[in-house]
């Protein structure tokens, strides 16, 4: 069997309770307690006359006549819909402001109950330290899945979602799985499904030929052996089957830091560091460093390319043309106290490690990572995974990544990393949005804290 490498997740009555005050799920709850129920006391003052009884009657009938007449699609769970139909079916004409209103309510109140089953949390954050990709696969409209997701802050955990709406068809059909693994980049045989519904989350990984777990935090199907791989009552266990081993970590912090654009005043290595006095075109020389860092031109192949004869003279060059302000090295030193620091950089070792030496700066530093100390460059995502591998006892949550590049940090952020973009003009913009943004570096200490803050 190929290594697992993401997980897909229904999110109602998996996740999270959001079905567990429905009429039709809550058998043991008082009727108070149910979200039809104050939905019918929200709608009194329309239905007057209209009991209890009368209105969870023809409540079920217009949802059963909705699911009936649009079987299989998003729109069959909109709330609108119900609510309106069970209006109709009480002579009620179209009343669009109260339904709206009925709709928001009865939303809210199932906000109020959401909450994540027991050990979810903790599995989701397992899957994502243990390097797992996550997908929501789930049937209903988008706008509704994503208020429940923020309601349960679950959000750095998921990495996608997939809704019936999206993918224009509720499980079992197989298209919600089918766009899922697209955005993933995975094969069937890579993923597991997880579900509490067998006529659907189960029946749809039996089609599409997934592995399945039968997630049944309410004991429903105890007794009953379906179409799933593995059955479970409690997350822990399911963690277990899938062999996502518990990760531990220390309460300790890693801020992890760029060098030239983020720690230094130039914000270019060719036009402000090496074109201070090497006279050839920038993108020629650009080039031939890209050769260098790869590995496929030694330095002083590079050097005498790009026109310098001297290598020694070309290093004091660089050294000279480095600015780190006093305000940056006394902002380092505070932070020291808080954070391990860690120098992540692309910068050549054979120019940086004196560079840090020659000004004292080495000793700021738990570990240097220059170009060249390990085989990978910005923005490969194994660099980020060789840092982890560095600090095993340190959370990817409590590691905070500073950078001038975007791709840098979505790597990063792919692995709960905290991302922090210190934007200047050289910064391109792409589709990443990172977590914080700074003008300048000596923004660095209020970003951190005003992180902590938000997290606590
Ligand atoms: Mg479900």
């Amino acid at each position: 069997m190929p290594k697992l490498r993401g997980v897909l997740l229904d999110l109602d009555g998996t996740l999270a309770n959001t079905e567990d005050y429905n009429y039709a799920y809550a058998t043991n709850k008082p009727v108070e307690e149910l979200l039809e129920y104050k939905l019918y006391q929200f709608l009194r003052p329309v239905l007057k006359v209209i009991s209890w009884e009368e209105f969870i009657e023809l409540y079920i009938r217009a949802n059963k006549e909705i699911k009936a007449e649009l079987h299989g699609t998003a729109a069959s769970h909109n709330r609108y819909l119900y609510i309106q139909k069970t209006l109709e079916l009480c002579g009620i004409n179209f009343v669009p402001d109260i339904i709206q209103r009925a709709v928001d309510f009865y939303f809210d109140e199932m906000l109020k109950k959401t909450v994540l089953y027991p050990g979810v949390l903790e599995g989701l954050k397992q899957m994502k330290f243990n390097q797992l990709s996550t997908c929501m696969i789930t049937d209903f409209t988008a706008d509704i899945q994503i208020r429940k997701i923020r309601k349960l802050g679950i959000m750095k955990y998921i990495d996608y979602m997939v809704t019936s709406e999206e993918a224009g068809a509720d499980k079992p059909h197989v298209e919600q799985a089918v766009l899922a693994l697209k955005k993933l980049h995975l094969r069937q045989e890579e993923v597991v499904m997880i579900g509490n519904n067998p006529k659907t989350d189960i029946e749809l990984a039996h089609r599409f030929g997934l592995r399945s777990v039968l997630f049944d935090p309410r004991g429903l199907y105890q007794n009953q052996k379906g179409k799933e791989t593995f059955y479970a009552q409690d997350f822990s266990e399911v963690m277990k089957w899938l062999g996502v081993p518990k990760v531990e970590y220390s309460r300790k912090k890693l801020l992890v830091l760029d060098f030239v654009g983020t720690l230094t005043t130039e914000k270019s290595m060719i036009e402000e560091v090496i074109g201070t006095f090497v006279r050839k075109d920038p993108a020629f020389v650009s080039a031939e460093y890209q050769l260098f860092r790869q590995g496929t031109i030694t330095e002083s192949e590079f050097w005498f390319r790009v026109g310098v004869s001297e290598v020694k003279k070309a290093h004091k060059a660089i050294d000279a043309a480095i600015t780190i302000r006093r305000s940056v090295i006394s902002l380092l030193e505070k932070l020291k106290k808080k954070y391990k620091l860690v120098l992540l950089t692309d910068f050549p070792q054979q120019w940086g490690r004196q560079i840090f030496e020659n000004r004292g700066l080495d000793r700021l530093f738990d570990r240097m990572i220059f170009g060249g100390d390990t085989d990978f460059v910005k923005p490969d995502a194994r660099l980020y995974n060789h840092l982890l591998t560095l600090y095993p006892d340190i959370s990817p949550e409590n590691i905070a990544l500073v950078d001038d590049t975007q791709q840098a940090l979505a790597s990063g952020r792919d692995l709960l990393m905290h991302t922090i973009l210190v934007e200047n003009a050289a910064s391109r913009h792409t589709a990443f949005v990172p977590d914080t943004i700074i003008k300048d570096i000596l923004d660095l200490g209020q970003a951190l804290e005003k992180n902590e803050r938000v997290n606590r």
